[in-house]
């Protein structure tokens, strides 16, 4: 598992020799790049993990980091300097493409607290029940749509008219987009609830987040079966 702020583990700078913590990509001392630090994405941004971010200030640090980075400025520089300045900037370029996202963020925070999300838990055979299974509130809805989904395959197959069928899923459609939207609504408290929280309120809102994102995952699915089915 990667490191975080509150565990860091100061390094010599190799130009400067000048100890700091493993999570800069410049020496705070003497500004030259450091090779790839050993801490989290939250970190490369010089950031405790948050799930409610500045987006405009991560964007604007982001600008800032790359451009200190940018290989054109290392090209007169040591062999060493010039893998850094790529390696860096890749792992700049990966923590920024996952925190400007909020679901890539939620997941990615939840993982370095040690959880395993979505397929992952699956393929491992963990206990945590198996997510291509239906949310208990929805197994009728579910089930129902699955066979006007295969009724709809059919007719199409066939060459019938299906109007009332696909007036019935784009309808049904339209009420799983709107749970989707309940679930990114529920997902954003559970954000407040994470960040301000102490440890006992943040192991209550991991657990309610990997729920939600099991959810939201089932309920992406369906919105996009039926997507697909429509437009066939
Ligand atoms: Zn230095």
């Amino acid at each position: 598992m990667l490191k975080t702020l509150e565990s860091a583990v100061p390094v010599a700078c190799w130009s400067c020799s000048v100890a700091h913590n493993d999570f800069t990509l410049f020496c705070p001392h003497c500004s030259k790049i450091q090779p790839p630090p050993g801490g989290d994405y939250f970190a490369v941004f010089g950031l405790e993990p948050r799930l409610n971010l500045d987006l405009p200030a991560l964007e604007k640090e982001f600008h800032r980091l790359s451009r200190k980075l940018h290989p054109d400025r290392f090209a007169r520089s040591g062999e060493h300097e010039r893998q850094w300045s790529l390696a860096d900037t890749a792992l700049l370029n990966d923590a920024y493409r996952t925190l400007k996202d909020p679901l890539r963020r939620t997941e990615y925070l939840l993982k370095l607290r040690g959880a395993e999300i979505g397929e992952e838990a699956a393929a491992d055979g963990n206990s945590r029940k198996d997510p291509s299974r239906a949310p208990a509130d929805l197994l009728e809805e579910v089930f129902e749509l699955n066979m006007q989904l295969d009724e709809l395959r059919e007719a199409h197959a066939a060459g019938e008219e299906s109007a009332a069928l696909e007036s019935s899923l784009a309808a049904a459609k339209q009420k799983f987009e709107a749970l989707l939207a309940e679930v990114d609504r529920d997902l954003r408290q559970q954000w407040q609830a994470w960040d301000a929280g102490d440890e006992t309120a943040r192991e209550a809102a991991q657990k309610a987040m990997m729920a939600l994102l099991d959810r939201r995952r089932y309920l992406s699915n369906l919105v996009r079966d039926v997507t697909g089915t429509l437009g066939a």
